[in-house]
């Protein structure tokens, strides 16, 4: 019988022999060790996890400094998607759970015409739900108001070709709501060209809604009205307070990333140490690893970012890696500053404000982290977090950290007037970090998975495919590892017990 993490063969050469594990997960982001940690949970202790960073938690990176609580990636999850939810409780962590704050403290503002406007009442992403405070915004014009109003005669669209946000928006509710709501906001929570945005791949409920009642607002007036099904919002119905749209962790999403790698035996983890490429070795794969050593599996999971599996599957088989490398990324970057509270004079009550690029200005987005959530800053500080970068400007997010920094505070004077030197300034640059979900991107995942059917034994989790956001990169870590579990109770597995047959000569 195989021992999990034996280098095989006595007598050995550990650069050239291999070591026989039956699943390999590459990559130690939340994605990753989702998959792990659902393996173990269904019995599968026999999996190696190989993160080429010296950390884990892949873009989860939580930093505290004299009281602050600094994200350098995530920040929060949506809790209507309940995988991470449900994964904290598993966990034991859910009395470290934070909802985001509500009432004053959820509002976004919008900046427009050189002020802040609070983003209506009743707005869903694109689409007014309630007439009054939309009537009275000053953010659009009336115009655009009108324009907005006329989406219930607009017919719709025919047959189920992908559109893009841009297309979609400008074509139903007008250009003045692309400009200075959905494209920011929508387009905003992708890093992305609301143009070239696939609306069927990221906000596919507004299809629907135009397919089934011909019209957003008519739909989202139905919704309003519908009396809620208790089935449907179960956390409601037995009196338990609803959770909030959003949840953090009072530490901070690492937490999570850290209670996981907690509960993983060290011995199936490796870190500094990246897979270089993945090959066919007798009826197994073969993982090279940049540490010179191999490992043998039956099952690999790459929850890499899709342009580092290309290059990893690119012996396997060419014409998968060049699907993979379709699916574009860009880079993007967070400044978190922290000042004395007595030092701004903005209430900053609510949630942040959202920047429409037709502003000109250099930032994309400010969360007001600590009036979004509670346990970010000491009592007499605030902490802001400015986003810079994205599809439209990515060069911005490029520059080195000192850069950043500048370029936030200079942008907060304008926008918040806070001239105060900051007690805390932190950058974080994310390279290409940030998978775009272009038109065509159903499609061009479908024709990777059917690619990948030809090779049993290869699966891919993470952000590039079915949603980036925290809760989508655990539950495609749980598929996956569900799935492996269940091939392997099925006894598909090409795993021989035979240990003489692994030993590899490089
Ligand atoms: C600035 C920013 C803010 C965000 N905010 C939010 C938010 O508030 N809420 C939300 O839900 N989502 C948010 N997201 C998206 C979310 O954070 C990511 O989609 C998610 O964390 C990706 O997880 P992952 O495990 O799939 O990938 P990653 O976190 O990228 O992990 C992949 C891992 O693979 C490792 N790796 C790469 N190559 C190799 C190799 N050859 N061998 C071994 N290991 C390798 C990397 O080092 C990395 O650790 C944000 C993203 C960014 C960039």
């Amino acid at each position: 019988m195989w021992a999990r993490g034996m280098i095989v063969q006595g007598n050995h050469d550990s650069k050239r022999d291999g070591t026989m594990t039956k699943t390999v997960i590459v990559g130690g982001g939340i994605s990753g060790l989702a998959t792990a940690f659902t393996l173990q949970e269904c019995g599968r202790t026999d999996y190696t996890l190989i993160e080429g960073s010296p950390r884990w938690g892949g873009k989860i990176t939580s930093v505290h400094e004299n009281g602050f609580t600094i994200e350098g990636g995530p920040d929060s999850f949506i809790t209507q998607k309940t995988a991470a939810i449900e994964l904290c409780k598993r966990l034991g962590l859910e009395d470290q759970l934070s909802g985001s704050n509500s009432g004053k403290n959820a509002a976004t503002y919008i900046w427009s015409g050189g002020r802040l406007h609070r983003m209506p009442e009743g707005m869903m992403l694109m689409a007014p739900t309630m007439v009054l405070p939309f009537l009275r915004s000053r953010l659009i014009s009336w115009p655009g108001k009108m324009r907005a109003g006329l989406e219930v005669f607009i017919p719709r669209a025919r047959g189920d070709g992908d559109e893009s946000l841009a297309g979609f928006v400008r074509r139903r509710l007008g250009n003045e709501l692309l400009d200075k709501i959905a494209g920011p906001l929508m387009g905003g929570i992708y890093a992305a060209d609301p143009e070239r945005m696939s609306l069927k791949s990221t906000f596919p409920m507004f299809l629907e809604m135009e397919k089934k009642h011909g019209s957003l607002l008519r739909g989202m007036m139905k919704r309003a009205k519908r009396p809620v099904k208790p089935e449907a919002e179960p956390r409601a119905a037995h009196g338990a307070k609803r959770p909030s749209m959003f949840m953090s962790l009072r530490g901070g999403l690492q937490q999570l990333s850290d209670a996981l790698v907690a509960r993983l035996p060290g011995t199936n983890l490796r870190t500094g140490c990246r897979a270089l490429a993945v090959s066919h070795y007798a009826e197994r794969y073969r993982i090279d690893l940049s540490d010179g050593s191999c490992l043998l599996a039956d099952d690999v999971v790459f929850a890499t970012p899709s342009f580092v599996t290309a290059d990893l599957v690119e012996q396997l088989d060419p014409a998968l890696a060049e699907r993979l490398r379709s699916i574009r990324y860009v880079s993007t970057a967070t400044v978190s500053l922290g000042f004395r509270r007595s030092e701004v004079a903005h209430p900053l009550q609510g949630a942040g404000f959202i920047v429409p690029p037709s502003e000109g200005r250099r930032i994309t987005a400010c969360s007001w982290s600590s009036a979004k959530f509670n346990h970010r800053a000491p009592e007499d500080c605030v902490l802001l977090r400015v986003f810079i970068g994205g599809a439209l400007a990515e060069d911005l997010a490029e520059q080195d950290e000192a850069a950043l920094v500048q370029l936030a505070r200079e942008e907060l004077q304008v926008i918040l007037g806070i001239a105060a030197t900051p007690v805390l300034a932190r950058a974080y640059r994310w390279s290409k970090a940030n998978p775009q979900y272009d038109l065509g991107h159903e499609e061009r995942v479908a024709e990777i998975e059917r690619s990948l059917a030809n090779l049993p034994g290869l699966h891919l989790a993470g952000a590039a495919y079915h949603g980036p956001g925290i809760p989508d990169c655990i539950q495609s870590g749980i598929k996956v590892a569900e799935a492996i579990a269940a091939r392997h109770v099925r006894g598909e597995s090409s795993c021989r017990s035979d240990a003489s047959s692994v030993c590899i000569e490089s």
